[in-house]
C-alpha cells in the first residue's frame, strides 16, 4: 500500500486538484477522503455518503453507482474507526543513535535502522485508530509494521532482490531488531528514558537528518526557524553561519 505521511496535506490536495492523487476510485484515496470530510467537516451518515460520491463524480468519468457503492460504503465505515494522520515531529535519543553510530556495519545497515527508528516512532505518534490509542502510544515497545521498502525508499537505498535479502538477514543478526512471525520487526534498541536530544520535523525528510545527525555533513544544516534540513551554500569557505534560514523561511 502507498505510504502518505501527511493524509491532511494529501487529502487538501486531492481536492484543490479535483482528481484522484493514486489511481481513478483508488480504495486508498477514497478511504482518505472519507476520513477528512467526517473528521474535518462534520459529516456523517448520508451527508458523508453523498459528499464523497460528489466528489468521484467530478474527479473521474469511471464512478458509477452500482460498481463502487461498496467501496465508498466501506471507506464510510472505516472513517469511523479512523482519523486522519497528521504529522508530528519525532525524538531520538543520544542513545538510540550512539548505538547506530557505533554498530560495525555497513551503511546501508545503519540507514535502514536509522529509517526504521524514526518510522516506527512516527506511526506510533500519529496512530489514527480511534481505540486502543494511548496504550499503544505509552506503550514501551516499538515495532516497525510497514515494508521494508518503505523505509529503503525514505533513505533513498537501491537494493536487488538477493542484496535486500542480505540486508534483511544482516538487520536481524545485528540484534537491534527482531523479526515476527507477521512480517513485523520490534525496534529493540528504543529508549524510552533518555533526553530526546534529536528532533525530526519533518519526516520525508529522514535522510537528510539522517547525514546531518550521524555524519555532520558540512553541506547541510538544519533551518533555526522552521526545522527543515537544508542544504548550505557557502562560498566564502571559513565563513561561520550562526542562523542559517531556508528559503521559505528567508522572506
Ligand atoms: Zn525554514
Amino acid at each position: 500500500m502507498k505510504m502518505i505521511l501527511d493524509e491532511y496535506e494529501y487529502v487538501q490536495k486531492m481536492i484543490k486538484e479535483k482528481r484522484f492523487l493514486d489511481k481513478p476510485m483508488s480504495s486508498t484515496d477514497i478511504n482518505i477522503l472519507a476520513k477528512y470530510y467526517r473528521w474535518c467537516e462534520g459529516l456523517t451518515g448520508n451527508k458523508l455518503k453523498n459528499e464523497v460520491i460528489n466528489f468521484c463524480e467530478k474527479a473521474t468519468n469511471i464512478y458509477n453507482d452500482i460498481s463502487y457503492e461498496s467501496r465508498i460504503d466501506y471507506a464510510c465505515n472505516l472513517s469511523k474507526k479512523l482519523k486522519l494522520r497528521v504529522p508530528k515531529p519525532v525524538y531520538l535519543t543520544l542513545t538510540e543513535i550512539d548505538i547506530i553510530k557505533n554498530i560495525e556495519l555497513n551503511e546501508n545497515i545503519k540507514k535502514t535502522l536509522f529509517g526504521m527508528l524514526c518510522l516506527s516512532k512516527y506511526y506510533k505518534i500519529t496512530s489514527i485508530k480511534i481505540t486502543k490509542n494511548e496504550n499503544e502510544i505509552n506503550s514501551d515497545k516499538l515495532y516497525y509494521n510497514r515494508p521494508i521498502s518503505d523505509v529503503l525508499m525514505l533513505m533513498k537505498i537501491r537494493l536487488n532482490k538477493a542484496q535486500r535479502y542480505g540486508l534483511m538477514y544482516e538487520l536481524q543478526h545485528s540484534k537491534l531488531v527482531n523479526a515476527r512471525y507477521n512480517g513485523n520487526y520490534e525496534i529493540l534498541f528504543y529508549d524510552t528514558i533518555g533526553e530526546q536530544k534529536y528532533e525530526i520535523k519533518y519526516i520525508e525528510d529522514i535522510l537528510m537528518y539522517y547525514e546531518i545527525i550521524m555524519k555532520n555533513k558540512e553541506n547541510l544544516t538544519i533551518c533555526s526557524k522552521c526545522g527543515k534540513p537544508m542544504f548550505v551554500y557557502n562560498t566564502h569557505k571559513n565563513r561561520q553561519i550562526v542562523e542559517p534560514v531556508c528559503k521559505d523561511c528567508k522572506i
